[in-house]
Formats: C-alpha cells, structure tokens, sequence
C-alpha cells in the first residue's frame, strides 16, 4: 500500500484554519488530523483529547526529554508540539496526515520530512482576520493585539510555502486543498494577489 501525505497547514491566527480542517475530515475519507499537545488552557468549546491534549508544562518537557513529539515550538505565550506516533502509524497505514501547526514547527517537520505538503492559508484581508479575532470572543483585546503582531512576524514565514488558498469560502477552501494534495488543478491566488494580502497585514498593524 502507499504511503499517505503529509499536510502541513498554517496561517494567521484567526484565519479560520481549524474550521477548514474539519470541513476537510467530514467532505474526505482519507484524511487525519493530528492532535497536538499544548501548554495554554483550553478555550469555552474545546475538550481534552479533541482539539488538543492539554497537559501541563512539566509534562510537555517530558514528552520532549523522551523524543515523543516530531517538532514542538512556542507560540505567543505557551508551547505547541506534535506527537510523533500518530502521525508515523497514519502514514504507515496510508493514509493522508494534516498537521494543523505554525511557521517554525512547520519548518521543522520540513527540514525532517521534505516531501511533506506546506500549505499557507491566508485571509482575503486583514480586515477580515481582525474581525474574525474579534469576533470568535475567546481572547481578550491584548492577546488579540499579541496575534495580530504575530500575523505580522509569520508573513515574513510565508516564503517557506509551497502553496497559498485564500479563505473567502470553507468548502472551497477544503476542495482546494484536496485538490493541492491530489495535483489536481486546485484554483490558488496568483502570485500578486498573495502579495497584496500580505502588504494588507502588514500596513494593517502600522494602523494605516
Ligand atoms: P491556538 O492557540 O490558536 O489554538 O494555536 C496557536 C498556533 O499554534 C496556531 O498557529 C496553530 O496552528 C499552532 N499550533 C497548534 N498545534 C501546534 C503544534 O503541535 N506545533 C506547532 N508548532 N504549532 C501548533
């Protein structure tokens, strides 16, 4: 049996990455999402086990003492980190792994893993992301400020990309990504267009 594909996707906080993973595992039946562990508290919605193992900071140094986790990073304020098993069984078995994590991490995996899929979701604005931040209620107006300047930092990451899908529709957004996966003719941004997103941020958080 083949092997499955590895999908890293990232983008800005608030760019709605998450929702476009799940339409993802509910239109295709060839894909997983791997969990990773995390040090920040959960948000109202999320439980333990779901959208992230929670674990505590001695017990995310342990994981990393052990060499359980295939690439781990800070972000903001807590530690982020992929567990290694998950992703190397789903792979072994064939079948397609996305790993839902930011810049660096992602850059790890593909210093590891170069055939993996690195995918850059991006917002048709800053305008939208801002909304969107603020919208989803579940961080308060300084951690909103502190990924907003985040979003700024990570554009200078997009280069390691090798794909960019803008957000202005969850379903085609997922299509767009199984077609990246399945190389066929996924309808993306042209270069110009990622190029005036990324000026958008930018020039957004200069407060012009
Ligand atoms: P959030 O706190 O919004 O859930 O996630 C913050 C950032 O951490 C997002 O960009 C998310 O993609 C990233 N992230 C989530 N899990 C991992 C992980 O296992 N490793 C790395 N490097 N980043 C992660």
């Amino acid at each position: 049996m083949d092997k499955g594909k590895l999908l890293i996707i990232s983008g800005f906080s608030g760019v709605g990455k998450g929702t476009i993973v799940e339409k993802m595992l509910e239109a295709f039946d060839n894909y997983k999402i791997s969990i990773s562990c995390t040090t920040r508290d959960p948000r109202p919605a999320e439980e333990d086990g779901v959208h992230y193992h929670f674990i505590s900071k001695d017990d995310f140094e342990k994981m990393i003492e052990n060499d359980e986790l295939l690439e781990h990073a800070k972000y903001v304020d807590n530690y982020y980190g992929t567990p290694k098993k998950f992703v190397d069984d789903c792979l072994e078995r064939g079948d397609n792994v996305i790993l839902e994590i930011e810049s660096e991490g992602a850059r790890k995996v593909k210093d590891k893993m170069p055939e993996a899929i690195m995918i850059f979701v991006l917002p048709p604005s800053a305008r939208h992301l801002k909304d969107r931040l603020v919208g989803r209620g579940s961080e308060d107006l300084d951690a909103i400020e502190k990924r907003l300047n985040k979003a700024v930092e990570e554009t200078d990451a997009m280069k390691h990309y090798d794909f960019f899908v803008v957000n202005d529709d969850i379903d085609t957004a997922a299509k767009n990504i199984d077609k990246i996966v399945s190389n066929t003719n996924p309808d993306l941004p042209s270069e110009d267009e990622v190029l005036n997103i990324k000026n958008d941020i930018i020039n957004f958080s200069k407060g012009e």
